[in-house]
């Protein structure tokens, strides 16, 4: 099998995507911060509903500090594991105290609670940091191996295997593009192989495609075995009447 150049093969799907604001419709990093750390397991849909009234209560990481898991359950309580998140906030706040004390960097980010690497990937990313690795959310995770760039199901291998074949420049992009093309075109059932920019370079699509040639040169067997044979049943009734023929 041909090796791929990813850096090369990715260039179109990073032009479509490139600079697209993450779905979760945040207004500052702040905001940011927070709307990530409550949509792990949940959808960025979900969280975006909630938003405007958690934010209208907890304007800034001040607020935040300065308040109690009670007072923040009424706006968080609808969405998946609430009380870990809840109390991941506080301490995020606590240790941070205001928007200001936000890092931006790897190591920074992932030692506070609730936020892994994920996490840490989308906040650079939106803010235009320095990437130091490459985002994979679930549909990263479904689409990297369908198209070949990595396999397995562990997100750090995924992001790894990545990272091994993309220039760090095109890491903060790669990740969401393939996360949005996974949202809009390669959904879990029924991905949308047609329209799909990728499916030149996609492993799964290949395999697919291999599959239904081998089908149709399948199905094709025995009409050109029987045509072969009626040739042939041809060519000699030909023959024999020649034959006849000068006889007489
Ligand atoms: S070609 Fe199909 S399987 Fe491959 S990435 Fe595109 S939609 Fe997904």
């Amino acid at each position: 099998m041909t090796k791929i150049n990813w850096s090369l093969a990715i260039k179109p799907l990073l032009r479509q995507y490139k600079g697209r604001k993450h779905p979760l419709e945040y207004k500052n990093l702040y905001q940011l911060l927070v709307m990530v750390v409550l949509s792990a397991q949940d959808s960025d849909r979900h969280i975006n509903s909630l938003a405007p009234d958690l934010f209208n209560a907890f304007p800034n990481m001040k607020a935040l500090a300065a308040t109690n898991p009670e007072s923040l359950f009424p706006y968080v309580s609808r969405i998946r594991n609430f009380g870990n998140k809840t109390k991941w906030l506080l301490e995020i706040a606590r240790q941070l105290k205001t928007d200001k004390g936000i890092p931006l960097t790897m190591d920074a980010l992932t030692a506070l609670p609730g936020i892994g690497r994920k996490s840490a990937n989308v906040i650079m990313r939106e803010a235009g940091a320095p990437a130091e690795g490459i985002a994979v959310d679930l549909h990263v995770l479904r689409v990297a191996p369908r198209l070949g760039i990595a396999s397995g199901t562990d997100p750090k291998k995924i992001e790894a295997q990545m990272m091994d074949v993309l220039p760090q420049a095109m890491w903060a992009e790669a990740g969401m593009a393939i996360s949005f093309l996974g949202r809009e075109t390669c959904r879990p059932s029924e991905p949308k192989h047609h329209e799909c920019i990728m499916k030149a370079h996609c492993a799964y699509f290949k395999s697919l495609h291999g599959k239904a040639i081998q089908k149709a040169a399948a199905a094709k067997k025995p009409v050109a075995a029987k045509a072969e044979t009626a040739k042939k049943a041809t060519k000699k009734a030909v023959a024999k009447k020649t034959t006849a023929s000068r006889k007489k």
